[in-house]
């Protein structure tokens, strides 16, 4: 019998907010524990929440983004549990009338589109953080992290395998950065995902009994996790066995998942609309307003990029992964082009994407952490276009602009690098170079034009030494034709 995985996802992304989602303490990350807890997020009594309205529209911006349903009326609904790190004795979430309503997301794995339709999309906010490893023999409680707007976002069980699961989680990470309501720092918990998975026969209609891995924060984490399960289940499953509904953990060791409690359902949070919270009216005045700062989308940057640049689909496709990139991408062709006019895009791009991805890899470091301005690498990139650089200089050169980051032309000056282009010097060298070969250059006359091609560069490795590699490869080629 062969099984079909049927995969549904869970994402929590934090909200940009500068302030909490009910309170104004701030939501920095990592301050001292508690410093930033306030009355509201204590759960000290006769407190009121208020909503922070940035909160509401980074959420309706999601929900324009993915072409969902708004409806005009959302309710905030108490979610009733106990737990250390959430003093009220309930979460504020959203239940029944959540802010962003049914919309959708299209995917592409290996070349093949899905659209992923994603059930809703509602605000709560975060509980605060138990720490065990503190103290021998007490857990500690910091609740900075309490009240920080979350949006979670729910998809349907439309994914079939965990490939198709972590691209449409990598395509959610990109468009809540694209929009910029999230910070994306998969690292410090900005988001977070619970895998639902379960398996069914091959063509089978009904769905099969679905575990739910709870907080897995990297790409890689929900590959590997979702992978096991599926084979947990088959295996469970193929034996005979029944998969128990239950929520699990994913164990980041040996990547595999354990029960952590049998699931709850709805009924067991009692929930209900929070009085203390009137419902939020969303007008149409305030989603037209919403509508105009969408700003461009990772669809629409790819087709811009296609036809402005006229670069290649994965040249494309690796810029416009981050807007930091593709805004990095688009500031270096302005100062090439504006310092040196005819430099290709796709030579900006190669550099940008080859070049200094590279270079951010190797230090290790994200890419808003390069040091090196955009307009630095343009120059530096007009710098070949126009002769004064060979390719082979201009990459030291970056080497040294990442260790101090300054205006190329200092660096060429100070460095004496300028490419020997001046074609009257250049032409002496090629000239003694040949003489001093003279059995060499017989060989090359006397070969087919097939070997001559492999002969030639004898000479330009040659005349490449005599000028310190500052002569221009490209004329040292013409003018070798030439003298040859
Ligand atoms: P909750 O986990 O809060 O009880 P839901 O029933 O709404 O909520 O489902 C949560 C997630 O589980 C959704 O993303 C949904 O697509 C997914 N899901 C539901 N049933 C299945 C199933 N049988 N197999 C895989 N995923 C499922
Ligand atoms: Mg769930």
């Amino acid at each position: 019998m062969s099984w079909e995985p049927v995969i549904g996802l869970e994402i929590h992304v934090q909200l940009a907010t500068q302030s909490k989602i009910f309170s104004g303490a701030a939501t920095t990350f990592g301050a001292e524990p508690n410093a930033q807890a306030c009355t509201v997020d204590l759960g000290l009594p006769g407190v009121l929440p208020v909503v922070n309205q940035r909160a509401v529209e980074m959420a309706l911006l999601f929900g324009l983004a993915i072409g969902a349903d708004i409806p005009p009326t959302s309710i905030f609904a108490r979610k009733n549990y106990f737990y250390p790190d959430l003093p009220k004795g309930y979460q504020i979430s959203q239940y029944e009338s959540p802010i962003v309503g049914p919309g959708k997301l299209t995917i592409t794995v290996d070349g093949t589109e899905k659209t992923i339709g994603i059930t809703r999309a509602h605000l709560e906010e975060d509980a605060g953080k138990s720490i065990h490893d503190l103290r021998a023999n007490a857990s500690a409680i910091d609740l900075n992290r309490a009240g920080t707007p979350l949006l979670e976002i729910v998809s349907e069980p439309e994914m079939s395998s965990s490939d198709e699961a972590v691209a449409y989680y990598k395509n959610i990470h990109q468009l809540v950065t694209y929009l910029d309501i999230c910070d994306g720092d998969l690292s410090a918990g900005s988001m977070r995902c619970d895998v639902n998975v379960s398996v069914r026969p091959t063509g089978s209609q009904t769905l099969g009994t679905r575990t739910e891995i709870k907080n897995i924060n990297s790409f890689r984490f929900v590959q590997l996790a979702i992978d096991h399960e599926i084979e947990r289940h088959i295996q469970v499953l193929e034996q005979g066995g029944e998969i128990r509904q239950e929520t699990r953990l994913f164990d980041t060791s040996n990547h595999t998942t354990r029960p952590m409690r049998s699931k709850e359902d709805a009924h067991d949070y009692r929930y209900f609309p929070d009085p203390d919270i009137p419902p939020i009216e969303i007008r149409p005045e305030l989603l037209s307003e919403i509508k105009s700062q969408l700003p461009e989308l990772p669809k629409e940057k790819v087709s811009r990029f296609l036809t402005d640049y006229q670069l290649t689909e994965s040249d494309t496709l690796v810029l416009t992964q981050s807007r930091d990139i593709a805004d990095y991408f688009e500031a270096v062709y302005q100062a090439a082009t504006q310092t040196t006019a005819d430099t290709s895009a796709k030579v900006c791009s190669n550099w940008v994407t080859t070049e200094l991805l590279g270079l951010a890899n190797q230090h290790q470091v994200s890419f808003r952490q390069v040091p090196i301005a955009a307009n630095q690498l343009g120059k530096l990139i007009a710098r070949i276009t126009d002769n004064t650089l060979s390719g082979k200089m201009a990459k030291s050169l970056l080497t040294q602009l990442w260790s101090s980051p300054q205006d190329p032309d200092l660096l060429i000056e100070s460095q004496n690098l300028s490419q020997i282009s001046d074609s009257g010097a250049l032409k002496q060298i090629v000239v003694s170079v040949i003489e001093a070969n003279a059995k060499q250059a017989e060989q090359y006359r006397a070969a087919p034009p097939e070997k001559q091609k492999k002969l030639i560069g004898y000479f330009v490795g040659q005349v490449m030494k005599a000028s310190s590699g500052q002569a221009n490869p490209k004329q040292v080629n013409q003018l070798l034709n030439e003298l040859l």
